[in-house]
């Protein structure tokens, strides 16, 4: 579903990555791990051009991504993004947040935008939220809110950046259930996440990057009970 290949991103001397490979299958969900500044966000962020990447390609199912071409539009629909800081739109209410790419991107008419909008909140617990202002919901509600969002889309791939890294701790169990529940119906799915418990429960797939490269990955329970690689050790001998 998305193939990742000999992806290399620097900012001037910087170099962020330095050629990684990464292929998830439909359905699959792999959870990144790694260092402040590995390259994790940078990763995430290139997938959906949000950087453009210096070389190496994107495929999303099956189409590889031309981003001077008009394929970025299409793209940035089909690859849905969650970030830590919610970027929810102050001046809109919940509903008109959830409805927003529906109406601007997708075009869809008001009435049928709503409806799809509401089924979504629903679908994060958060119909009663409609009709207020993001200001006066919780954090985790917002990021709930956020993820209803991009799902509104339809999207075939999901993004997560640090999800609940800005949550307070009580606000971090309703964001990972929805998550979960996104897994367990079948969403292809890239976490950048700390919440090692839920990469323990929920990945399919670990991947630990350092420098800018992936270093090793496996299932949690290789990477987790048995790592292979001396700095895999030391980053989880860090964590734990
Ligand atoms: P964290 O866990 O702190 O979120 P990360 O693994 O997500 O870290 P990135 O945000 O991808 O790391 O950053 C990787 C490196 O790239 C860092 O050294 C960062 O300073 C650098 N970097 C990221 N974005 C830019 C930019 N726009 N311009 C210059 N350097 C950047
Ligand atoms: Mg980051």
């Amino acid at each position: 579903m998305i193939e990742i290949k000999d992806l290399y991103k620097w900012y001037g001397d910087v170099k962020v990555l330095k050629g990684v490979d990464l292929t998830v299958k439909e359905s699959e969900v792999v959870v990144i791990i790694g260092a402040s500044g590995s390259g994790k966000s940078t990763l995430l962020r290139c997938v959906n051009f949000l950087e453009r990447p210096q070389k190496g390609t994107i495929t999303i199912d099956g189409k590889t991504i031309n981003p001077k071409g008009k394929d970025l539009h299409l793209l940035r629909q089909e690859v849905g993004m969650v970030f830590q800081h919610f970027n929810l739109f102050p001046h809109m209410t919940v509903l008109g947040n959830v409805m927003e790419g529906l109406t601007q991107v997708k075009k869809i008419p008001r009435s049928e935008a709503e409806q799809e909008a509401r089924a979504m909140l629903d679908k994060v617990g958060l119909l009663d939220k409609a009709d207020v202002y993001p200001s006066v919901i919780s954090g985790g509600q917002k990021q709930r809110v956020a993820i209803a969002r991009a799902l509104a889309m339809h999207p075939k791939v999901m993004l997560f950046d640090e999800p609940t890294s800005a949550l307070d701790p009580e606000l971090v169990g309703g964001v990972l259930q929805v998550m979960k529940d996104l897994a367990i119906e079948g969403m292809t799915m890239m976490v950048v996440t700390h919440e090692m418990g839920f990469a323990r429960e929920v990945a399919d797939r670990v991947v630990y990057v350092d420098e800018g490269i992936i270093v090793e990955e496996g299932t949690p329970e290789q990477i987790f009970n048995n790592p292979q690689h001396e700095r895999t050790k030391e980053f989880l001998s860090q964590i734990f």
